[in-house]
């Protein structure tokens, strides 16, 4: 299993669009690249005489660690030539290229779980990194109003005690934003004020038009100095993306940490190239500007004709080379009867049916516009745009429009943590004190839930818990005198503690702490309300799934792999089945019935079961989601090509991962004809893969029970089946033996093995027990 904060990275879209452009090109296609992010123009010929002589010269050995001194000294004048920063030799780090750079500062400077500030849109591998480093990206939108920069008002909006560093990109990739020495001294002013470190990106430094001056943001201020970690490189200025030299200058003790990191990651960057990176830097500086002269007659182009088209709007950006249109208008317009419902969808278009690539701005943090790069021939660039307009013409109006917006949560914690069951009262005062204290009164909610009627509060300082909460539960009405059965904290920021919950049976008091995932909160709920009632009342709380015919219900009971859920699905699809539950039943025995309620408002799925029933995608799209995967990315179960949903502009992809869920209304399934609340049970289904079995055979209840008692799910032992079973004292087990030797004294247990029986063949047989 790889590594969760690795699993939760997506790949770069920039190096996928350009892998799909060159898949087309080699079946033959003109495709025009506008997805380019270098320069178009070969490396000067001094730079390249220079690395040819330091190869012919031998050297070719390992240099030191943090860059040869020749060009650490090189990069020294510059900064003080061009940006009037002094540094000495220890305070540069020259690395592979000044992605590397970025990396080395983020895992530098960031503890796991500070903020860092990433004014949107960014560059694609800020958050990425600042992820890799266990720290949490807080994305700024800024405004095409503001020319894409951010305000100093911006900025203090979001900071909180937790932020940590602010990341500058000027000129911007994508959206070419440039920043004068007054608006980055404001904003340095509000940085020194709230001691946060700032990296200030600024490789596209020589790119900038319209006799802009570009600043560096370290040079406003010695205390500004203090607190940034210049990042630069050559790729850009002199057309060497493929030399990969990039450097950071910055505090002493900084620059040795992130040297310490690179010379256990990469050693030194190659040898030979340093010496061209020397040239480059020392050398004429004629061929910069006149590829900065060529940019701005393309930009210029661009622009004029993407401000000509209708219903697209284009900043004019001073640097860089990129231009950042919004084409939100074309969102929902359709081709070939298939909506275009965002920037992947769009950017998805242009490549399939005009063959242009493009960048969607989704992948920048800013879904309303698609990035285009000038950093290719004048010629390329207006076949390239002959063909967007075009393309965008073509796009028809739908006559009713549905824009679906997503109603996704992305939780921290995405996975249940361990559940610990306690008997001792002052471990339980401990936790309600701290619990009180850290969800303060700013953000708390309280919620009473009837939960097959005993009495859940919720008080929790989690929007998101509240909200599935109130979703997935029918309301309690409470007196204010009079005690809820169960209590449940759901907290965030428990300092010290893992993510997971704790549990009092005695005083029937739940603690999920440190993660928002509704599953740990759902499930604990469940185990606290069998404990109150299982003992009260005699009510079965059974983790099972149930269909319905005609008054008449089977009981359908296998965790993952044991082909339940897909047999559950296909009896769903014939007439007259009716779906009571997919997970939980409370069932009681009257006059002789074993009645089975559906206690829940909705039901909680794992969205990955759009693989056994592909109608319930278009209700999740229109259901409260958590965890839903909305960009592209490449795990162990999604390869991120180009069948992957996100690229082809859906809203979210439902399979590529375990822990989606979706709370969805169980009369979406088609009313009444498709859902029922109750059921009378007459027979239970327990999938179980045996190599020798028959497909269905019924049990003694006595083995049924055993079976159950010893049940396993993977390699876990799971008693009862039931995961949400919180207290396993004897007590308790023996009363489970006791209620499920009951329940199929009524309700004929038999065993269902899928390995070897046609899948339809079986689902008559089921349908048969009833
Ligand atoms: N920062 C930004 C904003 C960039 O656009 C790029 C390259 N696309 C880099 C850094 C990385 O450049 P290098 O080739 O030096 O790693």
């Amino acid at each position: 299993m790889l590594a969760k904060r690795v699993n939760r990275i997506g790949l770069s879209t920039t190096l996928r669009i350009s892998a799909a452009a060159k898949a087309l090109r080699a079946e033959g296609v003109d495709v025009v690249d506008l997805s380019i992010g270098e320069p178009d123009f070969p490396t000067p010929e001094h730079i390249k005489q220079a690395a040819k002589k330091a190869l012919d010269d031998n050297f070719t050995g390992y240099t030191q660690s943090e860059g040869t001194p020749e060009l650490r000294r090189a990069i020294c004048g510059k900064l003080l030539r061009d940006n009037n920063l002094r540094y000495e030799m220890d305070q540069v780090l020259v690395s592979p290229g000044a992605k590397f750079s970025l990396y080395l500062a983020t895992v530098a400077l960031l503890e796991r779980g500070e903020d860092v500030i990433i004014p949107a849109p960014y560059w694609v591998s800020y958050p990425e990194q600042v992820r890799l480093a266990g720290a949490n990206p807080v994305f700024v939108p800024t405004r095409e109003e503001d020319g894409f920069r951010l305000t100093p008002a911006r900025l203090k909006q979001v900071l909180t005690f937790n932020t940590k560093m602010v990341v500058l990109n000027y000129p911007c990739n994508p959206t070419g934003a440039t920043y004068t020495r007054d608006q980055l001294a404001e904003l340095a002013e509000v940085c020194q004020r709230e001691r946060l470190w700032i990296i200030a990106d600024e490789i596209y430094e020589k790119l900038t038009y319209d006799g802009h001056v570009h600043v560096s943001v370290a040079s406003v201020s010695p205390e500004v100095y203090k607190r940034t970690i210049v990042v630069n490189g050559l790729s850009k200025a002199y057309s060497m993306t493929g030399w990969r030299i990039g450097y950071a200058a910055g505090p002493r003790e900084v620059i040795a940490a992130m040297a310490k990191v690179q010379s256990h990651a990469t050693s030194n960057p190659t040898s030979f190239a340093q010496v061209g990176a020397v040239a480059a830097i020392e050398g004429p500086q004629g061929e910069v500007a006149r590829m900065a002269a060529e940019f701005v007659r393309r930009r210029n182009y661009l622009v004029y004709r993407l401000r000509a088209l209708d219903d697209v709007s284009c900043d004019e950006p001073h640097g860089a080379f990129y231009l950042f249109p919004n084409l939100s208008n074309f969102y929902d317009r359709q081709y070939d009867g298939c909506p275009v419902r965002n920037s992947y969808g769009l950017a998805y278009y242009l490549l399939k049916y005009a063959h242009v690539a493009v960048v969607p701005g989704d992948a920048f943090g800013s879904p309303d516009h698609i990035r285009l790069s000038y950093a290719t021939a004048m010629d390329r660039l207006e076949l390239g745009m002959a063909r967007i307009a075009e393309a965008l013409t073509r796009l028809q109006r739908p006559r009713i429009t549905r824009r679906i917006d997503l109603d996704n949560v992305v939780t921290k914690v995405d996975e249940m943590g361990e559940t610990e069951v306690t008997r001792g009262a002052e471990m339980m005062d401990r936790l309600v004190a701290d619990a009180s204290h850290a969800m303060g009164e700013a953000e708390y909610f309280e919620w009473n839930a009837s939960i097959g009627g005993s009495v859940v509060q919720l008080r929790t300082n989690s929007p998101h818990l509240y909200r599935f909460w109130q979703e997935n539960w029918y309301p309690a009405q409470l007196e204010s005198d009079i005690e809820p059965h169960g209590v449940i904290y759901g907290v965030k920021g428990l300092a010290g503690r893992r993510s997971g919950a704790v549990y009092s049976p005695r005083s029937h008091t739940g603690f999920v702490i440190n993660t928002a995932f509704y599953g740990q909160l759902r499930a604990l709920a469940l185990g606290l309300v069998s404990d109150i009632v299982e003992p009260l009342s005699g009510v079965h709380v059974v983790r099972a799934a149930a269909v319905d015919v005609g008054g008449r219900g089977l009981l359908l009971m296998g965790g993952p792999g044991s082909g339940m859920s897909g047999q559950l699905w296909r009896l769903l699809r014939r007439e007259g089945v009716r779906l009571v539950s997919s997970d939980t039943l409370f069932v009681r025995h009257v006059g002789g019935e074993a009645l089975a309620d559906l206690v829940e408002r909705k039901l909680y799925l794992k969205t990955k079961w759009v693989a056994k029933e592909d109608r319930l995608s278009a209700l999740f799209d229109c259901s409260p989601l958590e965890n839903a995967v909305t960009w592209a990315h490449s795990n162990d179960r999604c390869d991120g090509g180009e069948d992957c949903p996100v690229t082809r502009g859906m809203g979210a992809c439902y399979r590529a991962s375990d822990t989606s869920r979706a709370l969805l209304d169980p009369y979406w399934l088609g009313g009444a004809r498709r859902h029922v609340r109750r059921t009378s049970l007459r027979a239970a289904a327990i999938f179980r893969r045996d190599p020798v079995g028959k497909p269905v055979q019924p049990m003694q209840p006595a083995e049924a029970v055993s079976l159950l008692e010893h049940a396993t799910l993977g390699n876990h032992s799971v008693p009862w089946l039931n995961e949400y079973l919180l207290d396993t004292s004897a007590e308790r087990q023996e009363a489970q033996r006791r209620l499920f030797g009951r329940l199929f004294g009524v309700v004929r247990p038999h065993g269902v093995n899928t390995a070897y029986v046609a899948a339809d063949t079986l689902t008559d047989e089921l349908l048969g027990l009833l």
